[in-house]
C-alpha cells in the first residue's frame, strides 16, 4: 500500500499493523537502545514499572511494537471497524435498494416465488 488509508466510513486512519518483539536480556534502557535492536519503526515500548525490586527490570522495556512503515490492519476491509462497516452498509443498503442474491432467495421462497 503507498498511501495512508482512511476508513470510508468515518474517515479516521486505518491503525498500521504491527509486530510485537520481546526483548531478552540486558532490557533496553531508553526508546533509542530499543530502536537499534530491532527492524521496523518503533510505535510503542513497554517498560516494567520502576517501583519493582528487581534492578534488572526496574524502569527497562520489555517489549515493544514495531511497524514496518507500509502495512495497515485489513481485518475490516475498508474500515477501520466492523461497526463503521456495518453502518456503512446499512447506508448502502438503504440508499440504493439492493442486497445480497441470499437476501433476494429469502424473500423470493417467503413470498412463494421460489
Ligand atoms: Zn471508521
Amino acid at each position: 500500500m503507498t498511501s495512508k488509508p482512511f476508513c470510508r466510513w468515518c474517515g479516521k486512519p486505518i491503525a498500521k499493523k504491527t509486530f510485537g518483539h520481546w526483548f531478552n536480556s540486558p532490557l533496553p534502557q531508553s526508546r533509542e537502545d530499543a530502536q537499534r535492536r530491532v527492524n521496523g519503526q518503533i510505535t510503542k515500548v513497554n517498560r516494567w514499572p520502576s517501583t519493582i525490586d528487581d534492578k534488572q527490570k526496574a524502569g527497562k522495556i520489555f517489549s515493544a511494537n514495531t511497524w514496518d512503515g507500509g502495512s495497515y490492519r485489513t481485518v475490516y476491509g475498508f474500515f477501520c471497524s466492523s461497526v463503521c462497516a456495518g453502518h456503512y452498509a446499512e447506508n448502502f443498503a438503504d440508499l440504493t435498494g439492493e442486497g445480497h442474491p441470499r437476501w433476494q432467495e429469502a424473500i423470493d421462497k417467503a413470498e412463494g416465488r421460489a
